[in-house]
């Protein structure tokens, strides 16, 4: 089977084609076009511009991703695209091209959820077993899912408000480091001393995996304050804090992977825990999680970064584990811009079909 998937939730528009099934599926072809240089002057993504971006490029992003994959519209079986959360513009953007091509070629489509998308890529990459453990860490989302199957996801508890990659970016901010603040702060981390400045390890004394990122960037910008005596931080300053931000994120993670670890090992004889998003590309915080894995007897499984970001591939994937359960949407299909993943339901709202 040959699939087209169209993604446009956030700040990249996606294309890919995926030949294959559940379990085995090859990507042909995968292609994002960011928007980065779009949104730069207004210290987010805008979603009014992102929207418009998506609706121009969307076309010329699946003609590109089908030249790449070397395949026309009449070799394409099935279409899917992501139909939420997100941005809803850049949702319905995607989800109207996906009609029209659906509609023009009479082929079924259906719709994805995102985060799906992101928990089922380890089956993409690694074809690991079900359940298994994800902890899905990016610029906007946080969470501990327990993945038993390509519509059954028990979510364990995630942030209750910032997500990491939002944190770091905000913490980059605060202390004159340049974007994305992820990377800048790790980089910025390694000439510093983390138990220079106490920092909280935020909902650490509560039950349960939910975590909290935005009273560590408070903190960070109290201390940054104590400090600027001068109009500018030492760079020394700047290290010391990027390093103590760094590990208190990392003190809140591996607990609370812990705590998830225990929930889940016992579901299984073969236990994995999974990463993706942008932040567990950050190598203090995977080889975290990867001695947490080792403790747990776990297998540590890391999609390679192009397919923990945004990307398309990991919904046609989604679609691809889906369709064997589920009938397609068709032209009933309608863009949410909320969606919890453990409330998927096979039916959308207004769904006719
Ligand atoms: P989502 O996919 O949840 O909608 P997003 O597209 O913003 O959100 P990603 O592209 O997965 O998220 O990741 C981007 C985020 O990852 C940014 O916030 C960035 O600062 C963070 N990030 C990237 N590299 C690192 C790193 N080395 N350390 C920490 N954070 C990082
Ligand atoms: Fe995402």
């Amino acid at each position: 089977l040959t699939i087209l998937g169209i993604e446009s939730s956030c700040d990249d528009t996606a294309a890919a084609v995926l030949r294959g099934h559940a379990g085995s599926a090859d990507v042909m072809s995968s292609v994002v076009m960011g928007q980065t240089a779009l949104h730069a002057n207004f210290g987010g993504v805008v979603p009014e511009i992102a929207a418009r971006a998506h609706a121009e490029k969307l076309d010329l992003c699946v003609v590109q991703a089908l030249d790449k994959a070397g395949v026309g519209l009449e070799d394409i079986d099935a279409v899917a695209v992501t139909a939420g959360p997100g941005l809803i513009g850049g949702v319905v953007s995607g989800v109207m091209c996906a009609k029209g091509i659906a509609l023009a070629r009479d082929l079924p489509l259906y719709g994805v959820n995102h985060l799906a998308g992101h928990a089922l890529t380890p089956r993409l990459t690694h074809g690991v077993a079900f359940p298994y453990l994800m902890l899905l860490v990016s610029g906007g989302h946080c969470q501990f899912l327990i993945v038993s199957g390509p519509d059954e996801f028990k979510r364990l508890g995630g942030t209750i408000d910032d997500a990491p990659g939002e944190a770091f970016d905000k913490v980059a901010r605060l202390i004159a480091l340049p974007q994305p603040g992820g990377p800048a702060i790790e980089a910025c981390a390694f000439n510093g001393d983390a138990s220079r400045f106490k920092l909280p390890r935020p909902l650490l004394d509560r039950a349960g995996c939910d975590m909290s990122f935005s009273g560590l960037k408070t903190a960070v910008l109290r201390q940054r304050d104590s400090l600027l005596v001068e109009a500018k931080l030492k760079s020394q300053d700047q290290a010391d804090l990027a390093a103590g931000f760094q590990a208190a994120v990392v003190d809140v993670l591996s607990e609370k992977t812990r705590r998830a670890m225990a929930i889940y090992t016992p579901l299984t004889s073969t236990p994995a825990i999974c990463v993706a998003g942008g932040v567990a590309s950050n190598m203090a915080i995977r080889s975290a999680i990867q001695s947490i894995a080792a403790e747990f007897g776990a297998a540590f499984i890391a999609p390679p970064l192009a397919l923990c970001t945004d990307n398309a591939a990991m919904i046609a994937y989604a679609a691809l584990e889906q369709m064997g359960t589920r009938n397609p949407d068709g032209m009933a299909l309608s863009a949410r811009p909320r969606w919890p993943l453990d409330q998927t339901a096979p039916a959308m709202l207004g769904s006719g079909k």
